[in-house]
């Protein structure tokens, strides 16, 4: 690429506007084009959820730019998930060790104060309403439109990066204009709905504050993470079609029925939640698997533009900022050559992207389902067990995934060797009621020898 360094940046969400600081740091003039206005004046107007959690990979990432400690003082801890079983019961499981926790943080918010510090960054430059139209991807042109007037403009640069979302213009460019481009995406045939459970008197928390709800129904479930104000945004992830289903609940009274039976605890709490149903848009749920992730050292896709998941891991965000972090390090490491740059990024990360992937589908079962089962419950108060006397050795996949920076592709694998391991364990004759025995320990013992998590 010539000297002077100039990116096409698509995208000002939350990837796009992390990287560019990653982009400027390094000496680029960073260009961004995002379609929306800019939220900081319009207000944010998402149509996605209004919260999400964040965990260490993403403030692996934000830490790069100093700005971890800054949003981890504005994110409500989570220690652990609190389980609203269907017959009233309630359990508490931790995600970690002791201190460790994911952290809820307002997407609005993150988003905001992301696109202020690129804003106060003299090389970037964010132009707003500008959707990306096409991009022709062997000239390195951009082609805009403006959202209010339909102007059109081009924009042409020898490096265009592209970090706008699941439904990437650029990734299209390179679906339809590059030889043997793979495109792979599929939808859930759940969505989701977002309710509220409002602040109790002076802002207080109806709920445990310092956890993430589930209130797992089988087919269904609905999970509610914390906001600042003392209030939780609740997600119901529900069949679009079928019995019981967004298309079978048409009337205040069919919605009414259908939360009063499964989520009674919910409507005690939310006055206006099926006001709220009926208003609320139903959103969707696609993961998509792309690949090359780049064109000629011209073209790079990151973040949800290469990879989107579904949010069962609640490692989207957190992924596309890994994403930030990996490409920062081979910036460091090759300087201007983007074509190494490229190549060297999508090699390494794209199993990883396919790992968190297969991961995020697999929690959805875990956690609509699993979680209510009596064998899962067990197995999850052994393994906190065996972390516990084993920190170096065992660590869980979940921890691995959330508390850590080990390769998503890696996680995966040490959790199908957990898998295993735990097919023993719960073999183990009245196991049910002799987890805890000094017996039953020992057994354990010999089960991590044989699987490798200890040396024996
Ligand atoms: C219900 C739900 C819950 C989630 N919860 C979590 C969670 O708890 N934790 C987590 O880590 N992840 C979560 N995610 C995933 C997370 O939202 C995404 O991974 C993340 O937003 C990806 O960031 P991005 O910047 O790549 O894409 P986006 O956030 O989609 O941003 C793309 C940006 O590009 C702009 N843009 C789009 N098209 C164009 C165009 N043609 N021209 C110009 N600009 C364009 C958009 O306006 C937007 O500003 C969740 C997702 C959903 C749907």
């Amino acid at each position: 690429m010539s000297t002077d360094k100039k990116v096409t940046l698509i995208g000002a969400g939350l990837v796009g506007s992390l990287l560019s600081m990653y982009l400027a740091k390094r000496g680029y003039q960073v260009s961004i084009f995002e379609k929306r206005a800019d939220m900081r004046k319009a207000g944010y107007v998402g149509g996605r959820s209004i919260n999400l959690a964040l965990s260490h990979r993403g403030f692996n990432g934000l830490e790069a730019i100093g700005l971890a400690e800054e949003i981890r003082k504005v994110g409500i801890p989570m220690y652990g998930r609190v389980l609203h079983q269907a017959n009233g019961d309630i359990q508490y499981q931790a995600y970690g060790k002791e201190g460790e926790a994911i952290y809820s943080v307002s997407r609005g918010g993150l988003n905001k104060k992301l696109m202020e510090l690129a804003d106060e960054n003299p090389n970037i430059h964010i132009t707003f309403e500008k959707n990306c139209i096409d991009v022709d991807i062997k000239n390195g042109i951009c082609h805009f439109e403006d959202m209010q007037t339909h102007e059109k403009t081009t924009v042409n640069s020898d490096l265009i990066l592209s970090a706008d979302g699941a439904f990437s213009a650029a990734r299209l460019a390179l679906q339809t204009k590059s030889e043997r481009f793979e495109y792979h995406q599929t939808y859930l045939d759940q969505g989701y709905k977002e309710l509220t459970i409002p602040a109790g008197p002076n802002g207080t928390f109806l709920l445990e504050k310092e956890a993430l709800h589930i209130w797992p129904r089988n087919k269904y479930m609905m999970i509610a993470l914390p906001n600042l104000d003392g209030s939780f945004t609740c997600t119901l992830f529900f069949p679009f079609e079928g019995e019981v289903s967004f298309n079978a609940l048409k009337t205040r009274e069919q919605v009414t029925a259908f939360l009063t039976k499964d989520f009674p605890d919910v409507v005690a709490l939310a006055p206006n939640v099926v006001d709220e149903y009926m208003a609320n848009p139903n959103g969707s749920l696609v993961t998509v698997r792309a690949y090359p992730w780049s064109f000629e050292g011209k073209v790079g896709l990151l973040g949800d533009a290469s990879h989107a998941i579904v949010p069962f891991f609640g490692q989207g965000m957190n992924a596309g900022f890994e994403d930030c972090f990996e490409l920062g390090k081979l910036m460091d490491l090759h300087q201007d050559d983007w074509k190494t740059i490229l190549s060297e990024f999508q090699i390494s990360r794209k199993p990883n992207a396919d790992a968190i992937a297969d991961m995020a589908l697999e929690n959805f079962i875990e956690m609509r389902d699993k979680v209510a089962d009596q064998k899962f419950l067990l197995r999850k108060k052994i393994e906190q067990k065996i972390s516990k006397k084993y920190p170096e050795n065992y660590i869980s996949k979940y921890a691995l995934v959330s508390f850590g920076t080990a390769p998503y592709k890696d996680a995966l694998a040490t959790g199908f060797k957990q898998d295993a391991l735990f097919e023993k364990v719960l073999a183990i004759p009245s196991i049910e009621q002799n987890w805890d025995s000094p017996e039953t320990e020992t057994k354990i013992e010999h089960l991590l020898k044989e699987f490798g998590f200890i040396n024996g």
